[in-house]
């Protein structure tokens, strides 16, 4: 028992950041404590990587606490004390230790902020809450924003975000004088510019993988050699950016939206980690992007730094507005009432269809995809053959290494599957295989041909797609965005327009086996 009053701090796995004011000055009556809870490795089948990297980090974080001078408690998965769920070990430990006090930082997912209110509710000491000092808006900020407006406009709120932090701001106008750049960017592949090597770590995880493995927990996807390429501390984390900074900034914008067979992060930063878990802060990463644009020698161009600065200031805190206005709604919504089951080949790569044996692979092998394979290939293609968005959301919440609910649903339900109902996007992201060939190289080796619509070897995204307007017709027809796609299919030729229907009802029967 604790002689003097003491108090109990909880650092959730994706809390890492260094730098808030709970860590400024070690304190004797503070214990911290993280723990590796079966509540977390199970409420969705990750992918291996994803939990060897959230409980790698943790594991360094807590040294770096120690050597900071700060007390730590740590729980791995195997201890003979863990309880396994976050309620449990805390009551154990101010049992245990005699806490006068239990604090912990605003969790950024809505299920742990029920579940620690609820607790806090039941414990019979006193509890504070402290936010995490991560984010450059509050979470009911993006709904103050919008307040009586029906669509939520990243765009708006981009803008408000660069005046407000002074980003890329030449006084009150935008540097360069565009808001936005995107004409300019979003290319294919032209190899113009190599593609530079990605940084990757050699973190050994033999242990973290051996103890998952051994308690039985369900993972998915593969890692090579117990190695995990991922930055898991934040001295490999500013490594990561820095490398980013110099050697791929220079084409991020350009080459954003292109896709490519041979190769899994083309001009992404792969930071999304690195942020998610807090070990970098989202100012310092926009600091270092707009810093390089200022002094890197040959010259950054502004469309490369505004289409950076754009995800993080625009997009990343616009999804978690946007998960704090519309949940717990958000979660169960499904706009199309779509029903279909998940294909068996997103666990597995197994399909004919290159583009989507290509992501999944990569998927499954990394942990990885970038925005546009996720959002204009498997997103795509759920969403075209009728997937239940709750299929969807469980597949994307497993398999990816940034996967944390806060920006996995908005991006899935809202954006992706448009399960919203269009209050993020003003129109369902799907396209047919013209866009897919456009952007990639993935049409040129698939066993479909991405020109036909119907017959024998006709590209399935294809058929799909005039399915999912033509099935969808009384909700998306009023649509101003889609008008013009409503012509087109209504001046086809009927008998084509129902070969193209056919096709797809065969596909839609068909999925496992495409
Ligand atoms: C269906 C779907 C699901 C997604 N699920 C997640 C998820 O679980 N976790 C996640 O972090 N991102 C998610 N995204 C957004 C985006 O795809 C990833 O942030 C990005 O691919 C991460 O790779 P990167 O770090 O190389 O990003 P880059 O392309 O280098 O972009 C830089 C950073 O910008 C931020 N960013 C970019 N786009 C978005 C976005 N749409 N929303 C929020 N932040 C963004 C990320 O922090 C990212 O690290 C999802 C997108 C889609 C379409
Ligand atoms: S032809 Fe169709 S299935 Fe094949 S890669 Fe192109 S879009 Fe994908």
């Amino acid at each position: 028992m604790k002689a003097k009053p003491s108090i109990l701090r909880l650092v959730l796995g994706d809390q890492l950041n260094e730098k808030h004011s709970w860590f400024h000055q070690p304190s004797d009556n503070v214990d911290y404590v993280l723990m590796e809870v079966r509540q977390e490795t199970d409420y969705a089948v990750h992918h291996i990587q994803k939990v060897a990297a959230f409980f790698a980090a943790m594991r360094s974080f807590a040294e770096r606490l120690r050597e900071l001078g700060h007390r730590v408690i740590y729980m791995r998965l195997e201890d003979p004390d863990n309880r396994q769920t976050l309620t449990d070990n805390i009551q154990y430990l101010i049992e245990r230790e005699g806490f006068s006090q239990f604090e912990y930082l605003l969790p950024d997912e809505y299920r742990l902020d029920t579940q620690l209110q609820a607790l806090a509710r039941s414990l019979p000491i006193q509890c504070r809450t402290e936010d995490t000092q991560h984010f450059l808006t509050q979470r009911e900020e993006l709904a103050e924003f919008f307040q009586g407006k029906k669509r939520y406009l990243m765009e708006s709120f981009y803008r408000w975000m660069r005046k407000r932090t002074d980003t890329l701001m030449d006084q009150d106008k935008p540097a360069g004088g565009k808001w936005n750049y995107d004409q300019k960017n979003r290319q294919a592949y032209d190899q113009k510019i190599p593609v530079p090597d990605p940084m990757l770590f050699e973190n050994d995880v033999t242990d973290i993988v051996q103890s998952i493995q051994k308690k039985g927990v369900k993972t998915l996807g593969n890692i090579r050699a117990h190695q995990l390429i991922w930055p898991v501390t934040r001295d490999q984390a500013l490594a990561l950016l820095d490398y980013f900074v110099i050697t791929v900034l220079p084409a991020f914008g350009t080459y954003q939206d292109a896709m490519l067979s041979t190769n899994w992060h083309l001009f992404h930063s792969r930071l999304s980690f690195a942020l998610n878990s807090k070990l970098l802060d989202p100012l310092e990463v926009i600091q270092a992007a707009t810093k390089a644009w200022k002094t890197q020698k040959p010259p950054i161009e502004i469309q490369q730094i505004e289409g950076f600065v754009r995800q993080i200031l625009g997009w990343r805190e616009y999804m978690r507005g946007i998960y704090w206005t519309l949940m717990p709604k958000l979660e169960n919504s499904n706009y199309f009432s779509h029903r279909g089951k998940l294909p068996a080949f997103y666990w597995t790569g197994d399909t004919r269809m290159n583009c989507l044996q290509k992501t999944i692979t990569q998927s499954l092998n990394y942990a990885y995809a970038h925005h546009i394979q996720r959002l204009m290939i498997t997103g795509n293609f759920a969403l075209l053959a009728g997937i239940d968005p709750q299929a969807v959301d469980d597949w994307y919440l497993g398999i990816y290494i940034d996967a944390i609910q806060w920006v996995e649903l908005p991006n899935t339900r809202a954006m992706s599957q448009f399960a919203d109902g269009g209050q993020v996007a003003t129109k369902p992201y799907v396209s047919s295989a013209r866009y897919i060939h456009a952007m990639s190289d993935y049409c040129a080796t698939c066993t479909y041909d991405w020109k036909k619509r119907h017959g024998e070897g006709s590209c399935p995204f294809n058929s799909l797609y005039w399915d999912f307007f033509n099935r969808h017709r009384e909700l998306l027809q009023k649509n101003p965005r889609i008008a013009m796609m409503y012509r087109s299919w209504d001046r086809m030729d009927s008998s084509r327009r129902q070969a193209i229907l056919k096709q797809a009802r065969e596909y839609k029967t068909n999925l496992n086996t495409l």
